[in-house]
């Protein structure tokens, strides 16, 4: 039975007074049924104080320590409260020229440190017209299953983010995320079938309180991870509430 997880990612986005806000109101949600998570930009982590839901941070270093000006060490992110961390988000990997194989680094850093990586991959609308999804999707994977084991996988969350559903207000319909899911976990039974199991894997990608329901009944989504809507609060609780 896998637990269900809605992650809020805020991007570059939010203020102290959207951190007061969620310290606030963020409540009414059943922890028993949904794990909430919410990641801010990282100079806000240090503000929630005991929140009612987990903290992520939206990228870290692979490297622990040193002259690497503007990163931020595992170790630092934990020390801010941190349990979870994006890695990989198709922003990072466009902006930052973050590849399969840094992606799959920084994923094992965050593991053997502790915190639990959520691992995006997602195609272009591009790739997908092409006829690449699986093979795009399946080199994402492999570069993952190349440097990490199943069971230190098993400790990671993995999130389905079609680049094209990105904060454009076109949503996967709920056929299409569970035909990519269930792909997902076929891909990755070849490497364990008990990974392939039991593996979160969120839906993201202009999920929003309207389609939130519909997306996580299906059987391969467990949660999602949410941008836009993230910011809302009383959006975000009702898009948390969609997994109950
Ligand atoms: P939107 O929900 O704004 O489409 O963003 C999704 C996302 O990129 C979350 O990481």
């Amino acid at each position: 039975m896998r637990k269900t997880i809605v992650a809020g990612n805020w991007k570059m986005n939010g203020s102290r007074s959207l951190v007061n806000e969620f310290s606030t109101l963020m409540s009414g949600v059943d922890e028993a049924t949904v794990s909430v998570v919410v990641c801010p930009p990282a100079c806000y982590l240090a503000e929630f104080s005991s929140p009612g839901f987990a903290l992520g941070a939206q990228t870290l270093s692979e490297l622990d320590n040193g002259a690497h000006t503007g990163d931020i060490s595992a170790q630092m992110l934990l020390e801010l409260g941190c349990d979870y961390v994006i890695v990989g988000h198709s922003e990072r990997r466009e902006d930052h020229g973050e590849s399969n194989e840094l992606v799959a680094v920084k994923a094992a850093k965050a593991i053997a440190s502790g915190l639990i990586p959520i691992i995006c991959v997602g195609e272009t609308l591009e790739t997908r017209e092409a006829g690449q999804l699986k093979s795009f999707l399946a080199a994402q994977l492999d570069a993952l299953t190349a440097v990490l084991t199943a069971e230190e996988l098993q400790k990671a969350v993995l999130a389905y983010e079609p680049i094209w559903a990105i904060g454009t207000g076109v949503t996967a319909t709920p056929e299409q995320a569970q035909e990519v899911h269930a792909f997902i976990r076929e891909h990755l039974a070849e490497f364990s079938q008990s990974l392939a199991q039991s593996l979160q894997i969120l839906y993201g990608g202009s999920v929003k309180a309207s389609n939130a329901k519909e997306l996580f009944a299906q059987p391969d989504i467990d949660g999602g991870l949410i941008g836009g809507a993230s910011l809302k609060v009383e959006e975000f609780i009702q898009v948390c509430q969609a997994a109950g």
